[in-house]
């Protein structure tokens, strides 16, 4: 402590001022957002798009959420048999469909358990809120995030192609009809025999 005492005010100082010079000609390792955007990787989780279309109120993720943030309402209407002689069907229409991000952890279970590729990620983080009520995305707005959604993944060029597996198997070909099937027949829930 003496030492230090008498190495007096004037070195102290200039040594300072040195230190400080140094640092300022170091190139900085700090981003100036939001002047300057983070280059994310395009499957970052950012946000939750719903394509609305896809989803048939199964509750599967609201089930599985394990926040409980995802409020999803619905009501059944009948439709008219598709061709004569045949059964009017009652079909689920969604009425409501929001995620509350103020609750939200961001696991992606809710994507992971759709089984009919409803909801995705988005890269696009920039919805803070000063509300926290504004949080809450409907289903308008988490539709609006899909135009965020990036393309698929390119398939590995080391993968065979699609028309190689069908011949491999005989049923990959298959496959696209069998999902567009069940698409069709689990929004439309046949009519309970009364
Ligand atoms: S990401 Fe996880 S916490 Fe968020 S809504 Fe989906 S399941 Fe719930
Ligand atoms: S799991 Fe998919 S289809 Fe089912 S309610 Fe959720 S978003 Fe809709």
């Amino acid at each position: 402590m003496a030492e230090k005492k008498k190495s007096g005010f004037v070195p102290g100082l200039l040594s300072g001022m040195a230190t400080t010079a140094r640092t300022a000609m170091r190139p900085a390792h700090t981003q100036h957002y939001p002047h300057e955007k983070p280059a994310l990787p395009p499957r970052s989780r950012g946000v939750i798009a719903l394509q609305h279309e896809n989803c048939t109120s199964c509750m599967l993720c609201a089930r599985e959420c394990p926040d409980w943030c995802i409020y999803i309402d619905s009501h059944k209407e009948t439709v008219p048999p598709a061709t004569e002689g045949g059964r009017a069907r009652q079909q689920n229409v969604l009425d409501r469909f929001a995620i509350d991000f103020s609750l939200c952890m961001y696991c992606g279970i809710c994507i992971e358990v759709c089984p009919f590729d409803a909801l995705y990620w988005s890269p696009e983080f920039e919805y803070a809120e000063t509300d926290i009520r504004d949080l809450l995305h409907e289903k308008d707005r988490l539709g609006q995030w899909m135009a965020t959604v990036p393309p698929p993944a390119a398939v590995d060029p080391g993968a065979p192609a699609e028309s190689d597996q069908a011949g491999q198997t005989g049923q990959a070909a298959a496959a696209p009809e069998a999902v567009k099937v069940i698409l069709v027949t689990d929004k439309v829930v046949p009519e309970a025999d009364s």
